[in-house]
């Protein structure tokens, strides 16, 4: 197992000095070559579980408890320096939005040569053969490396930044919203990419998205996150089947698939609690057409539903 996280509990503190719980007892195991996809609708703490598990929090945010090892150390208790040493090298991160990070005035090589170097004490004629062996892993051929990012289309400017993250042989990715502002083409291709790399390279992945069509594609394991908790998690062929939480059966209904193409999608009423304002008791029971009194007040632990499957919903 390369990743083991246990009970990641993260709190914000607002300006008034009010402290607020964005995520709470997550856990979850990663092994080589496998991907676990983070979803749930915005607001749910899929990206500040990640942003915890990698110590990228905000300022006002802070893990208050848990544990994050990765290949049995644990990433909350590295000092700064020693964790600097394990980003890239050992895990890195393709943040949402970032093909439009690049800048716009280097070339696309320049600028994964300078990430390889800021890392890898590498002499300069190997860093020019590692840029060109990266784009083309990703599918770009190498001679574009002279270009510049407005000469890129949107899918080959993501595909630069995942061979970017690539650069220092992580074996753990993160992608935040891979696919997001990409056509529907690009994020097909893009989605291919990310799991023949994870075979290819035997990367470890986690992808946080709101779309259920990439964890279908693109994941082993599923992680439906409400009102940052973990509402259910298991593997994404027995959860997607018979999803057990009502929050993961009414989010597939209101997902449109060409497996039930023109069956009707529903959409889930009301919308997630903010963190000021959680719901006592289960925190979906505001929006829940099975919630009975129970679920007001007392909260619902994960509990096994099946191999490797939890939900917690105390209807299971
Ligand atoms: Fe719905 Fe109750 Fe289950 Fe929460 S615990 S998901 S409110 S049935």
């Amino acid at each position: 197992m390369l990743l083991d996280v246990r009970n990641l509990t993260t709190e914000f503190t607002t300006p008034e000095g009010a402290r607020l719980r964005a995520v709470e007892g997550v856990s979850f195991t990663l092994g080589r070559g496998e991907a676990l996809g983070i979803v749930g609708e915005s607001g749910c703490g899929k990206t500040t579980a990640m942003l915890s598990l990698l110590r990228l929090l905000p300022a006002a945010g802070r893990v208050v408890a848990g544990e994050v090892l990765f290949a049995g150390d644990d990433l909350l208790r590295l000092t700064p320096a020693e964790l600097r040493e394990r980003r890239w090298r050992d895990l890195s991160i393709v943040f949402q939005g970032a093909m439009n990070a690049l800048n716009p005035v280097r070339s696309v090589g320049d600028q994964i040569r300078e990430a390889i170097l800021a890392h890898m004490p590498w002499p300069r004629d190997k860093v020019g053969a590692r840029v060109s062996e990266l784009l083309e892993l990703v599918g770009i051929p190498a001679w574009r490396a002279a270009q510049f990012p407005h000469q890129y289309s949107g899918g080959m400017r993501q595909r630069a930044m995942i061979a970017m993250a690539l650069a220092c042989n992580p074996q753990l990715v993160v992608a935040d919203e891979p696919t997001t502002a990409l056509d529907v083409m690009v994020q097909a291709q893009i989605i291919d990419l990310l799991d023949r790399l994870r075979r290819d390279l035997d990367l470890a992945m986690i992808i946080v998205t709101h779309d259920l069509g990439v964890v279908a594609e693109a994941c082993q394991q599923v992680l439906v996150m409400y009102g940052g908790r973990v509402a259910e998690h298991g593997p994404v062929e027995r959860v997607f089947a018979a999803p057990r939480h009502p929050y993961t059966q009414m989010l597939l209904k209101a997902f449109p698939t060409i497996e039930h193409r023109g069956a009707p999608m529903v959409g889930i009423p009301g919308s997630p609690p903010r963190l000021s304002d959680l719901p006592a008791g289960c925190r979906f029971h505001p929006r829940c057409p099975l919630a009975v009194e129970r679920c007001r007040v007392e909260t619902p632990e994960p509990r096994a539903v099946g191999e490797g499957h939890v939900a917690a919903c105390h209807l299971v």
